[in-house]
């Protein structure tokens, strides 16, 4: 399948960067060359920025009515391209192409939810404490968004915050990810296409620090979103602080799995190595520390580590492929560290623990049993295909070291009593608990962290809120 260069969207016109400079794009199954993507300089970003804020006030004006057929629009065009746009996604990214096309009908999803949502921002009126005064609160676009998005969902993290902003009335200027930039690109072009007016959406790529540096401070920008680590999430909310702009992080995770002793085994093996696996591992939710009852451990183990043994490991782009590479060869560096820290700290390695040949970025599904609470992996966000299993005794001690780190993204529990239930849903100090099933991070629910892994939401209508400000207007008849 064709791979195109990607060239940066400013002012509604797809343009090379003004000095002509580009980066290479590579592909992680192959470690090739696939095409080059344009690096945005400051004149550049100074371009897209003067579009932001002209687009913020064309946009800002147009009824959420006619916003939400535009964003249909588009949603219409991500679905009927959804087969081009994954294989794109695929020979950028790595993930096999069943998700990369689940990303893509997705991202058509919760743009139609947003482009609905938009049509429901309501202000009130307050009962005033005299019948002369009427007062209003009303809800306005923030104005133009700054948005910072990763390589390992490329089309669902920018999709979340445009299709929100978007629908609020905001313009958005997004660095998007330069190692995964063709498929944000053809998201882009469906809004493009749709019929969206200029400057509504600039999109530019190029060095991040760079960008965030002059993009956060400008007076343009009112609002920074970012998905990412969690050290450049800090340094990003601080500049944004330092300058008082309004600020949504999305940060790392390091999601435990507490299996019950009552728990459905079968179950918890099935939903959490799915979990686990897909897009090897590369997620921000993805079910890291694995604690269960010390009574089901050796069954849950031996259940994982042969489902890990069993997945196919090839290129996204194959057909039946389970597992792609992963994304970077920093990945492979970071897999290879927290294996090796983990078995000589006492770790049984059950499954994988190595790199697939030396093409590509290909690592094997692994499984560490007995992992102790000092190992890197269980500190550090592995961010891989890598499962760490330590049992516990009492329910009490899986909640304690699922609140011991500062991290608090997503959660997973397995259990069939109830008692059990609610006791996790109030203590597990987590953005989002999934008890008994699968993540379902929909468009319509609340989407995000507490603690270290960040704040705001990017779903359901809190996601709208960040986008706008409130404002009171009292009228007093004279
Ligand atoms: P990284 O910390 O260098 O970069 C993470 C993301 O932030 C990238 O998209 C990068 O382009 C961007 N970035 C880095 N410095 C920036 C800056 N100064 N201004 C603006 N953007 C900046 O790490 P990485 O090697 O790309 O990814 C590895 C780690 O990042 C993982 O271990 C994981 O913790 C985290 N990560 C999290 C998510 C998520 O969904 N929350 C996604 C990707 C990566």
């Amino acid at each position: 399948m064709m791979y195109k260069d990607t060239q940066l969207f400013i002012d509604g016109k797809w343009q090379d960067a003004t000095d002509g400079r580009t980066l290479a794009v590579f592909n992680p199954a192959t470690g090739q060359e696939i095409g080059r993507v344009a690096h945005a300089g400051i004149v550049d970003l100074d371009r897209a920025l003067i579009a932001a804020q002209k687009g913020f006030e064309v946009w800002r004006d147009t009824p959420a009515f006619e916003r939400a057929k535009i964003m249909r629009r588009a949603a219409d065009l991500v679905r009927e391209r959804a087969d081009a746009i994954a294989s794109v996604l695929t020979q950028e990214n790595g993930k096999p192409l069943i998700e990369a096309k689940g990303e893509t009908m997705a991202a058509a999803d919760i743009i139609e939810w947003f482009a609905d949502e938009g049509m429901r921002v309501y202000g009130r009126i307050v009962p005033s404490r005299s019948l002369a005064i009427r007062q209003l609160v009303v809800k306005d676009p923030v104005g133009p968004v700054a948005a910072f998005t990763p390589w390992n969902f490329p089309i669902n993290q920018v999709v979340r915050k445009l299709s929100a902003a978007l629908a609020c009335g905001c313009s958005m200027l997004i660095k998007a990810p330069e190692e995964t930039p063709a498929a944000p690109a053809a998201l882009i072009r469906a809004f493009a296409d749709a019929g969206l007016p200029e400057g509504v959406i600039g999109l530019v790529y190029g060095n991040p620090a760079e960008i965030s540096n002059y993009l956060i401070p400008h007076p343009i920008i009112r609002k920074v979103t970012f998905t990412g680590s969690t050290p450049v999430g800090k340094q990003l909310a601080a500049l944004a602080g330092q300058h008082m702009k309004r600020v949504t992080m999305e940060l790392g995770g390091h999601a435990p799995v507490i299996v019950c002793e009552d728990a459905d085994i079968q179950l918890a093996v099935k939903t959490a190595g799915t979990a686990k696996f897909r897009n090897a591992g590369q997620v921000c939710i993805s079910p890291t520390r694995f604690l269960v009852h010390r009574s089901a451990q050796k069954e849950f183990a031996e259940a994982l580590a042969a489902y890990a043994r069993g997945l196919k490991v090839g290129d996204g782009a194959i057909e039946g492929t389970q597992m792609g590479p992963l994304a970077n060869s920093r990945r492979l560096t970071a897999m290879a560290e927290f294996t090796q820290d983990a078995v000589k700290q006492g770790a049984r390695l059950l499954a994988g623990g190595e790199r697939i040949g030396d093409v590509g970025n290909f690592w094997q599904p692994t499984v560490l049993d007995d992992v102790p609470l000092s190992a890197k992996v269980f500190n550090d966000e592995p961010f891989g295909p890598m499962a760490a299993i330590r049992a516990f005794d009492k329910i009490e001690e899986a909640i304690d070291e699922a609140n011991r780190l500062s991290l608090g993204l997503a959660g997973y529990a397995f259990t069939r009593s109830l008692k059990n239930a609610h006791l996790l849903s109030q203590r597990v100090e987590v953005g989002m608990l999934w008890i008994n099933q699968p993540a379902t991070p929909s468009a319509e629910v609340p989407f995000g962290g507490i603690k270290d892994s960040g704040y705001g939401s990017e779903g359901g209508p809190e996601a709208m809120e960040a986008y706008l400000s409130t404002r009171v207007v009292s009228i007093t008849n004279v």
